[in-house]
């Protein structure tokens, strides 16, 4: 790949990432609803997309994904509710005059065209004169590493050049939005990696709002500023990756970001005054600044994740503890997944070093303490 300055100098009006003032709703989706037949797919959505930004947007297969990136195109109607872009009303705009093509999985690069004929595709439909178009194509292709490939059918690539030109092929129209449909699913681990990388840098340095619809947790939270949770057509929760990591907003969020245990409990008062939770699996401290607008016998998921649990072999060293039998181990790398069930059927994940799990010699089926510091859990009312 080229060096960015070229990138950016070919798009000099690329407004400035750092530069809050530029930070506004750029897009904004106003009670998106969208049926097919009886069924909802998209559930009366409303979502801010702020210009410049990268949007990640995950959720369980068939949750409304690539459904609200469709309609977001113009490749789906939509039922009720507005798109609306700086604050026009774009429901009805066709999907050449929105400024937000579409790249996908799946590329639908056409094999009859060679790769310069495939980048040019969009100036073509915008009528732009064919010097012009050739120029533009061929800058594009060199900027994404591709400028001795020009001439040649797409069938002769690479999975990762290919996704290069369907890339090159929405960006020589110059989009101010680029909707990403799980672009990287269909190239290898180390291909994925590398994509990962020169996507985020390319939309730093245009300034290019991405929406990127994806099931992979290390895409999203390594390259959004923005991670947006959906289930059912809805969204769970959308934030900061650290935010929507640290501080799960339903459980819910906590179970598809996985690797956290939740323990089902109701807030008690004690008698010194202080709120305590209560569960099936124990009593448990929490920090006040979790336990501020709780009221007795609240009930709540409390989240605690699987880094923050230690194991013991003996109990009663530390505040909230529970017992717990060892159903398997799972090796990553240096580290190990521990997976635990109390006796009322709570699943509990732990994340040790390979070398503190050998020097606790733990034994599938053994019985085991859990513990953690009460400022480790977070807790959801449920
Ligand atoms: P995701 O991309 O999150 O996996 P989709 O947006 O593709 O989910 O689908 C959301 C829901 O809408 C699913 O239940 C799916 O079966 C349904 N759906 C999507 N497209 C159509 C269609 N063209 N006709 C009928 N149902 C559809
Ligand atoms: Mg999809």
């Amino acid at each position: 790949m080229n060096t960015l300055t070229d990138i950016t100098a070919a798009r000099p009006v690329a407004p400035n990432p750092g530069d809050h003032h530029m930070s506004h709703a750029h897009i904004s989706l106003k009670n998106i609803h969208k049926t097919y037949g009886d069924s909802v797919a998209v559930d009366r959505l409303d979502l801010d997309i702020e210009e410049g930004k990268f949007i990640a947007i995950m959720g369980p297969s068939g949750c409304g994904k690539s459904t609200l990136l469709r309609m977001l195109a113009g490749l789906e109607d939509v039922t009720s509710g507005d798109i609306l872009r700086e604050g026009q009303r774009i429901n009805d705009l066709a999907i050449w005059e929105r400024d937000m093509p579409m790249v996908w999985q799946s590329l639908a690069l056409f094999p009859f065209l060679t790769v310069r004929e495939n980048v040019e595709f969009g100036l073509r439909m915008n009528g732009v004169a064919s010097a012009e178009r050739r120029t533009r194509a061929l800058d594009w292709l060199s900027k994404l590493g591709l400028e001795g490939y020009a001439n040649r059918g797409v069938d002769q690539l690479s999975g990762g050049q290919r996704q290069r030109v369907a890339l090159a092929r929405c960006l020589v129209t110059e989009p101010s939005v680029l909707l990403l449909d799980e672009p990287l699913s269909a190239l290898d681990a180390h291909l994925s990696v590398q994509m990962q990388g020169e996507l985020k840098r390319l939309q730093r340095e245009l300034g290019i709002t991405f929406v990127y619809v994806t099931h992979s947790h290390s895409e999203a939270f390594s390259m959004a500023d923005t991670v947006v949770i959906m289930n059912q057509g809805r969204i769970e929760q959308a934030g900061s990756p650290e935010d929507i990591y640290l501080r799960p907003a339903t459980p819910f969020v906590a179970r598809f970001l996985g690797g956290s245990s939740i323990f089902d409990c109701k807030a008690r008062r004690r008698k010194s005054g202080e709120l305590v939770l209560e569960g099936a699996d124990g009593t448990f401290d929490c920090a006040a600044s979790e336990l501020v607008e709780l009221d007795e016998g609240e009930k709540v998921s409390l989240i605690v994740r699987a880094d923050q649990i230690s194991v013991t072999a003996a109990a009663g060293w530390a505040e909230n503890e529970v017992s717990a039998r060892v159903m398997g181990e799972e090796f990553v790398g240096a580290l190990v997944n521990l997976r635990l069930e109390t006796a009322s059927g709570t699943q509990i994940t732990v994340q040790l070093q390979q070398r503190d799990m050998q020097a606790l010699d733990i034994e599938v089926g053994a019985g085991i303490t859990a513990s953690w510091h009460p400022e480790d859990g977070h807790i959801i009312k449920t």
